[in-house]
């Protein structure tokens, strides 16, 4: 059950290579780790998936459906997979609660009280459900990763793509991020990661993908990727 696929996909920026013929199928439920040293197009690969970036050719599918140009399947795969960044671009004059109840009603068309709930729910989910009424700036860096994870969340996405999510952090903020996250992948979400967080790699990763300018260069449960000299 391949619920993300990308074939022969190829990304040029300009006159630069940055995706060569990348494969991936990606199983529901399935957590990938996605790591390589920086500008090997590990950020490249995750936005092509959620099309923050158009391929130059290739094949992107998410959930049997094909990823086109077209804003119906540019909608239909913000819907379906959600993302996280490194910055966590919240809006920073609207509340947590705020925050989090935009999408489910502008892309969801929820009504404001379906939406509130869901952003109830999933605030609490990442265990912050406290400081609904707070503004970003008046929480940590890491309370406003988790709110990051929580909007994306209140889509409820068929899968999660994280983009670093804890590198702009404070080292004792690190934790309380990656613990939600393996608490996401714990209930079964389908995640792809780029991260240099190699304990969670190995704690989370069903497989582990390894880039090296553009391309993947290989793959392995975690256990064999680490022990390999
Ligand atoms: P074009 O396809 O028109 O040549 P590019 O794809 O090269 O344009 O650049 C698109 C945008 O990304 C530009 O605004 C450019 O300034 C910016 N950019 C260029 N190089 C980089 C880089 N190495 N990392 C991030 N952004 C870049
Ligand atoms: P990674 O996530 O592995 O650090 P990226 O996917 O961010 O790598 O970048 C891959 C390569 O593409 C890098 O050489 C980077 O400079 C280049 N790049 C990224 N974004 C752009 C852009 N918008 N325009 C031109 N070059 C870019």
């Amino acid at each position: 059950d391949i619920l993300i696929r990308m074939e022969n996909v190829e990304k040029w920026y300009g006159g630069f290579h940055a995706l060569k013929n990348i494969n991936l199928k990606v199983r529901r439920g399935e957590k990938i780790v996605l790591c390589g040293p920086s500008g090997s197009g590990k950020s490249t690969l995750i936005r092509c998936i959620n099309h923050l970036e158009t391929i130059k050719s290739g094949r992107i599918t998410v959930d049997g459906t094909a990823l086109t140009d077209s804003k119906q399947a540019v909608d239909m795969v913000r819907r379906e997979v959600g993302m996280c960044f490194q910055q966590f671009n919240l809006f920073p004059h609207k509340t947590v609660l705020e925050n989090c109840m935009l999408a489910p009603m502008r892309v969801r068309k929820l009504s404001r009280e379906a939406a509130e709930a869901t952003a109830r729910k999933f605030l609490d989910r990442v265990r912050i459900g406290n400081q609904a009424d707070k503004y970003p700036a008046q929480l940590s860096g890491g309370q406003q990763q988790r709110v990051a994870i929580a909007r994306a969340l209140c889509m409820e996405p068929k899968a999660m793509l994280f983009d670093e999510p804890t590198s702009a952090l404070d080292p004792e903020m690190v934790k309380e991020v990656l613990d939600t996250m393996i608490g996401l992948a714990q209930d079964g979400m389908t995640m792809i990661c780029v991260t240099h967080e190699m304990g969670f790699a190995r704690q989370v990763a069903d497989r582990v993908i390894f880039m090296a300018e553009g391309e993947i260069i290989e793959e392995a449960e975690p256990n064999a990727f680490f022990s390999n000299p």
